[in-house]
């Protein structure tokens, strides 16, 4: 302890009088020497009472029975027992006050002379430790709840499927993962605004909640995608009737803030432990079935299954085998001349990828090219392909262009536009001879982007088809933006038949508009001597498809351009169509 000569009693004890805690001293007898303020604040009729010479119990009793003037008599006595229980030589324990405050004492025997008595007032901490535990639930939930929906999140979700999967681990006990994706909601959010989407959204939530049980787990995982795993539908047909009872749920109007909104539900599901048996493996085979939900089963319902899986492993072997082709050997190109519909002369040759694998025979182009620009390699496919293309034009007349096929991925790759101009230059061929055609999809990623490569090409004198027209959305207002020479109209036009009435005014109205926009037109897929007949009734400029050639070898190609009467296939075609 340290004490200075100059301590003054009096100045001591006013300094305790002053104490927040409680103080209080008692003599031998435990009888009540002395109370700072707050000890008289805390309890008054306690401390008052025994300055008054009141028993322990009776000023005890007085204090109680003001704290609770609503309780019984025995239970004061009882509660007045209790609190002089803590209230003693050597007693330690929490105490509220009247204005509920609470403190922790303790009583302490000062050797034989006495006791003291402290208490520190512990409400501030408490409620403070209260808020404390009140904000870590609500970091709880918040980490593990989606806001709006008040569904699990993908975070909690995914932490249940794999307690799940390691409860499931020994009994191998099937459960059903399901993935849920709206169709349509990105259109009502644009036509009705945000907060009929998130109405949208919550409502969808408790129609799912009302149709699973309630030991489903039931989440949204970001978006209009929500998640679902069940352990009640796990065989094919229980699986089939849940998901159908909630696509048609789903299905059901909307009434939100007034207006009636519809939207549509795709369902993708994968069992433990049939599809797979780790959680990751389970939730990208549930995706692979809502895709095939999407893309191929217009909407209804998929369960994963081993044709899936056959699928994907075919795809895995095919990606493998083009990453480790020989691509200068594998790949090859094929050439089907498009005509001029006034002269019947070769206008032009559009430039096919061909590849036959090593290991797998030959593949078709659509599946090579969508494994190139999956995996990143299509710029380096394409200057290999393009690179055969020029040099195979070199033994053309020079009046035939060489069309050949940019996919959108490369449209915005950094550079490779540079590369392929270049390529046409260390060829030696007049860029004027080459077309470059593209799909819409490349025309609407990054428009300004887009625009800028096309008008680069078009400085050089290259000129830009525009391929497959009116199997998209195709919107000619925007595409009038682009740098847009030649319009290849989509063969979807003469395949379809059913609809060939409304086929032909459209086939009409397309060709009359891309002239009003000095577009020339070819028209892809003319297979019949039926569709030429369609073909005479229009003012279209170029045709290409089966009924004048099919697409050529090298070899091919360069005899028919160099043959003097080049015209004999054409020639042949209009003789069985007129
Ligand atoms: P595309 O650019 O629309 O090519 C036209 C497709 O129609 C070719 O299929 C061609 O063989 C086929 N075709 C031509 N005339 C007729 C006909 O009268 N009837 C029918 N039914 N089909 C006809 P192919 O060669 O299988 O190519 C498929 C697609 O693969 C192409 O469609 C193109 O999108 C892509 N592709 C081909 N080569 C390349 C390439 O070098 N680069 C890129 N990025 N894509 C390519
Ligand atoms: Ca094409
Ligand atoms: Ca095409």
């Amino acid at each position: 302890m340290y004490k200075h000569s100059k301590l003054d009693f009096d100045l001591l004890l006013e300094a305790i009088d002053r104490l927040e805690s409680v103080f209080a001293v008692y003599d031998k007898d435990f009888s009540l020497i002395y109370a700072n303020e707050s000890a008289r604040q805390a309890w008054p009729d306690f401390y008052n009472g025994l300055a008054k010479g009141q028993s322990h119990f009776e000023a005890m009793r007085n204090e109680i029975r003001t704290q609770f003037p609503d309780l019984p008599d025995d239970q004061i006595d009882q509660f007045t027992e209790f609190s002089l229980g803590v209230v003693r030589p050597g007693g330690k324990g929490e105490l509220s006050t009247r204005n509920g405050r609470t403190y922790q004492t303790h009583h302490e025997k000062l050797g034989t002379v006495g006791t003291v008595g402290i208490g520190v007032d512990l409400t501030d901490l408490k409620a403070h430790q209260k808020r404390l535990k009140e904000l870590a639930q609500l970091n709880h939930l918040l980490a593990n709840n989606d806001e709006l929906t008040g569904l699990s999140n993908r975070r909690h979700f995914v932490a249940q499927i794999d307690q799940l999967v390691e409860q499931s681990e020994g009994t191998k006990a099937p459960f059903t993962l399901g993935l849920l994706d709206l169709d349509g909601f990105k259109r009502v959010n644009d036509v009705y605004g945000h907060p009929v989407g998130d109405d949208l959204l919550k409502e969808v939530g408790q129609r799912m909640s009302q149709i699973l049980d309630d030991d489903d787990i039931l989440a949204r995982l970001g978006g209009d995608e929500f998640g679902f795993v069940t352990t009640r539908a796990t065989t094919e047909s229980e699986i089939h009737d849940l998901s159908s009872e909630l696509v048609e749920r789903l299905a059901d109007p909307y009434l939100l803030q007034s207006d009636q909104v519809h939207v549509s539900a795709s369902i993708g599901v994968a069992t433990f432990p049939d599809a797979a048996t780790d959680r990751a493996l389970l939730l990208k085979r549930a995706d692979y079935a809502l895709y095939h939900s999407k893309h191929n089963a217009s909407g209804s319902p998929v369960v994963f299954s081993t044709h899936h899986e056959e699928r994907i492993s075919r795809q895995a072997k095919l990606n493998l085998a083009f990453r480790e082709a020989d691509w200068d050997k594998e790949l090859y190109l094929e050439f089907q001349p498009i005509f001029d519909l006034q002269s019947g002369q070769i206008r032009a040759v559009e430039a096919l990828a061909r590849w036959h694998s090593e290991k797998l025979g030959l593949v078709r182009p659509d599946q090579f090219i969508a494994i190139a620009e999956h995996s990143g390699l299509i710029t380096q496919v394409s200057q290999v392909l393009f690179r055969k293309a020029l040099n195979a034009m070199q033994s053309w007349p020079e009046h035939v262009r060489l069309s050949f096929n940019l996919s959108p991925y490369e449209i915005a790759s950094d550079g490779h536009a540079e590369t392929l101009m270049a390529q046409i230059d260390n060829a030696g061929t007049n860029p004027k001879r080459v077309v470059f055609e593209l799909t819409e999809s490349a025309m609407i990623q990054d428009t300004q982007l887009v625009s800028n490569v096309l008008q680069s090409f078009k400085r050089r004198g290259i000129r830009i088809a525009l391929d497959d027209f009116g199997s998209g959305y195709s919107s000619l207002s925007h595409l009038a933006k682009m740098p847009i020479d030649i319009v290849k109209i989509d063969r979807s036009f003469l395949s379809d038949l059913t609809r060939k009435k409304r086929n032909h005014a459209l086939l009409n109205g397309i060709v009359q508009l891309c002239r009003d926009m000095s577009l020339l037109t070819v028209l892809e897929g003319v297979e019949t001597d039926f569709h030429m007949r369609m073909v005479r009734e229009t003012e279209l400029d170029l045709v290409q498809g089966y009924l004048f050639s099919r697409p050529l070898g090298e070899t091919c190609i360069r005899e028919l351009l160099l043959d003097a009467d080049q015209a004999g296939l054409w020639n042949n075609a209009q003789a069985a169509s007129a």
